[in-house]
């Protein structure tokens, strides 16, 4: 058995992705967030797969709509979320550290809580799908946790391989660069950045991250000012910069429309 080295996105509903890998030889498919069944079952058809598994990263409609139509068809399969989930067909409750295989892959489980409690990364074969917690440039709005849950949950995705590839949950890409811009109007690699920019922008890097994304660079100089400059005040932590950045980007959010999460 061999698991295929391709993630291949489903776009759904506006601008939500579906992740599914494969294993290419016994025709076994994964799918992360179905949001939406239709384009699942028209992927899984056209490139021949039985869908095995179901992996929840959290309990949002957009990332979950899809799973009883699917269930319909695969009514055996697991489904995959953590055991904060309020949404009841989850067959398979995980926590932190939890493993499960696919075929001849492991997929570890991370509970990152910020944007939900039950917010849970899934991370194995230098991929890692984020949902709506790490965006590329930018991450998810706080609904249930607090700010320093939110940070120290983007503290231990950013702590992973440089080269592991990130599969978030939305296409955000270019809104996050026109904040990233907004932030630090004399950094030439955001310049560059969204000169080359070509949809789909996924899978992005942890290194990339690291270099671009504000919400993982709280402790830099030029994010610190910029920070500090918009709140008006001395802000002596990381979190507390975290905390007035991700304010000032919900603040645009609302002035700019098409910057939506
Ligand atoms: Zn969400």
């Amino acid at each position: 058995m061999s698991i295929s080295t391709e993630v291949i996105p489903i776009c759904a509903l506006q601008d939500n992705y579906i992740w599914m890998f494969m294993d290419a030889m016994t025709r076994m498919a994964w799918i992360i967030d179905p949001g939406d069944a239709k384009p699942v079952l028209e992927a899984l058809e056209k490139y021949n797969l039985q869908l095995s598994g179901i992996f929840i990263t959290h309990h949002h409609h957009d990332h979950s709509g899809g799973v009883k139509d699917l269930l319909r068809k695969y009514s055996s399969i697991p489904v995959y979320g953590s055991y904060l989930s309020p949404l009841s067909f989850i067959t398979d409750r995980i926590k932190e550290g939890d493993e499960i295989s696919c075929s001849n892959i492991i997929l570890k489980a991370i509970e990152i809580p910020g944007h939900t409690l039950d917010h849970t990364a899934y991370v194995g074969n230098h991929w890692l799908f984020s949902g709506d917690t790490l965006f590329s440039i930018g991450c998810g709005k706080i609904f249930e946790g607090t700010a320093d849950q939110m940070y120290r949950s983007l503290q231990k995705l950013s702590a992973l391989a440089d080269e592991t590839k990130v599969f978030c949950g939305h296409e955000y890409t270019l809104a996050n660069l026109r904040f990233a811009e907004h932030i630090e109007p004399d950094n030439a690699s955001i310049k560059e950045k969204i000169r080359v920019i070509t949809k789909p922008t996924l899978p992005s890097t942890i290194a990339e991250e690291k270099k671009l994304n504000p919400f993982l660079r709280c402790k830099d100089a030029a994010i610190i000012k910029a920070v500090e400059n918009y709140a008006n005040q001395t802000l002596d932590t990381p979190v507390k910069v975290f905390a007035k950045l991700r304010e000032w980007k919900n603040g645009l959010n609302t002035q700019w429309r098409h910057l939506k999460k």
